[in-house]
């Protein structure tokens, strides 16, 4: 087990990892829909889970918020969105699933470069699952053609800060009434780029969104680094976080 440090203190529960306990593991085994289990394989090419995703998972997919702490190149992009995509396959069995639902995922991320690596891996994800819709938003383009693709419908949204604070005030036609994720990547550079205004902001206008709404919210925080001011992010998004933390690089 890795030490204890404040913040884990602070975050309550740290998840042990142990290399026995993954030894076998599937993303079967991790809980994960069958159907979700094929395409990482066939569209991927993931046959088992990293050490973070194995550790991560079940956890995020209990509902609980959680803080992931884990280096670069440890496969944390799919800790977040495998867990959406399950519940979001869930959802669709019982009930269908509509793009004019609106956005049920939002994906923060610091750069352009992160924005379109994460789009392609969801993008590769959805694939056959032609009722979930991938989207992006990070300026460079023009207002109008990121608003039209709002007004259509994202069913789960990676987006740079700036931008999307700006689409949450100003665009009337994007729909995030549904909205059950809020998960916040590469934390540490988020922050470290001068985002945390856009952040706080973004957190106001969506918790003032949430008072009105009856859907339950989860918000995931990312980082391969803590410091005071990724704790504080974490302070401030997170309710009863489970903190869950690779000391080192393991894949
Ligand atoms: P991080 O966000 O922690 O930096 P990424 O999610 O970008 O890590 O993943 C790092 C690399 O590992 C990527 O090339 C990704 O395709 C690959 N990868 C992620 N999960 C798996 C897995 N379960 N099996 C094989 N490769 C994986
Ligand atoms: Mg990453």
């Amino acid at each position: 087990m890795s030490k204890n440090t404040k913040n884990e203190e602070k975050h309550s529960i740290e998840v042990a990892h142990d290399d026995k306990v993954f030894a076998s593991c599937t993303f079967e085994t991790l809980g994960l829909h069958t159907r979700l289990c094929n395409i990482l394989e066939e569209k991927l090419g993931f046959k088992v889970p990293t050490h973070i995703q194995a550790q991560a998972v079940p956890v995020i997919l209990s509902g609980k918020h959680v803080l992931v702490n884990a280096a670069t190149g440890t496969g944390k992009t799919l800790v977040y969105l495998a867990p959406v995509v399950h519940h979001l396959l869930l959802q669709n069995d019982k009930q269908r699933i509509n793009r004019a639902d609106g956005t049920y995922a939002l994906v923060l991320v610091p750069t352009h470069e992160l924005c379109m690596q994460v789009y392609e891996t969801l993008d590769k994800m959805l694939h056959r699952l032609h009722w979930l819709v991938p989207g992006y938003i990070m300026g460079g383009e023009s207002r109008a053609k990121e608003k039209a693709r709002l007004r259509k419908g994202v069913s789960i949204l990676v987006s740079t800060p700036g931008r999307l604070l700006d689409h949450l005030k100003n665009t009337s036609s994007f729909v995030y009434t549904n909205l059950r994720w809020l998960i916040f990547d590469e934390a540490d550079r988020i922050l470290e780029l001068g985002y945390g205004k856009e952040i706080e902001e973004i957190l106001t206008v969506l918790g003032s969104r949430q008072d009105k709404s009856t859907v339950q919210r989860q918000n995931l925080l990312l980082s391969a680094t803590l410091n005071d001011k990724v704790n504080h992010l974490a302070n401030i998004s997170l309710e009863n976080p489970v903190t869950i933390g690779l000391d080192d690089k393991k894949i």
